[in-house]
């Protein structure tokens, strides 16, 4: 069951005092299985301060291959590896991530002792979205994005059956509860201890768990965004700048607080987080007055909103 989500870095480019850069851990289940969606410089130490182990890392999911989404990775998974983690990792991202990893590897002579599977995806396969991956009850969706790089959102989708016990129908026939309940809720036929046979079917109510994260970063206002986070429970959407700044924005092809919104409301999605913001707005002295602009108009425009901060933590 998806569980939370942790960000282990919410600013742009560089990383300041305030802010690392993009990275954002997704808690899969109570064993502290994690998935990682990108992987900017800096990361592995993230993943130390907030309890992650990296024996519990199964997959990381790279949007692009900018520094601030990538530089993290070669460090975090050798680390991985002089740790003695045996477990095999999936490795999603645009072609050129295998031609990277490998290079970084052989030029430092580093050695991974485990085995790693690189996906790389093919920005053609992926002009809209389209399952990606599937993972037990996880499946990812992946789309093109609109940067100046082949970059892709990714959502990830998790539907969990739940079975629950009609106790007043069984107690009618005498059936108490016990560990008895706990094979009805599991198998479609049992034998009671008198011998009677009993269909579990009408005794057990099925109902579904569905939940449905969107992560997107970096990208112009997109179409494929919209698709990719159609109401989810949480749509995570960059916003390196403030809407006064849209030019600028256009230019380096990121999005304003004010696209990362449309997007929300098209989707119709149940909380926004802003994240990827530009360093011009962390919060150091000078900058306050612009951080202050930054917060009072994502505030305004969409009540409810979150700004992302390291080490926040989002229950899903
Ligand atoms: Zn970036
Ligand atoms: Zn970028």
């Amino acid at each position: 069951m998806l569980e939370k989500v942790i960000f282990l870095g919410t600013g742009a480019g560089m990383p300041t005092r305030e802010r690392n850069v993009a990275s954002l851990a997704v808690i899969l289940n109570d064993s502290g299985d994690f998935w990682l969606f990108d992987c900017g410089e800096g990361t592995q130490h993230r993943v130390a301060s907030v309890g992650l182990k990296l024996s519990r890392l199964k997959a990381v999911f790279i949007t692009h291959l900018h520094g601030d989404h990538l530089f993290g990775l070669p460090g975090l998974l050798a680390t991985r590896g002089l740790q003695g983690v045996e477990r095999k990792i999936d490795l999603f991202g645009p072609i050129g991530l295998e031609n990277y990893l490998d290079s970084c590897f052989d030029y430092s002579g580093t050695y991974i002792p485990y085995s790693y599977q690189i996906h790389q995806i093919e920005k053609e396969k992926f002009y809209t979205k389209r399952l990606l991956w599937k993972n037990g009850s996880d499946s990812v969706y992946c789309a093109s994005l609109n940067h100046h790089v082949d970059c892709f959102g990714y959502s990830i989708f998790e539907e969990n059956i739940k079975r629950n016990i009609l106790t007043d129908k069984l107690l009618r026939l005498g059936i108490k509860p016990g560990p008895i309940y706990r094979k009805i809720k599991e198998k479609k036929q049992i034998t009671l201890e008198d011998g009677r046979i009993l269909k579990t079917y009408g005794f057990v109510k099925e109902s579904k768990n569905i939940k449905k994260i969107c992560y997107c970063s970096d990208t112009l206002f997109s179409e494929n965004a919209i698709k990719l986070s159609k109401n989810a429970d949480l749509l995570i959407h960059e916003a390196t700048f403030s809407s006064n700044e849209k030019t600028e924005a256009e230019k380096s092809f990121h999005s304003t607080i004010e696209d990362a919104i449309k997007v929300a409301r098209r989707a119709k999605v149940k909380r926004l987080v802003l994240t990827h913001i530009s360093p011009r707005y962390h919060k150091s002295e000078e900058n306050y007055h612009k951080w202050n602009i930054f917060k009072e108009e994502a505030t305004r425009q969409y009540p409810g909103i979150i700004l992302a901060e390291d080490f926040l933590e989002i229950k899903i």
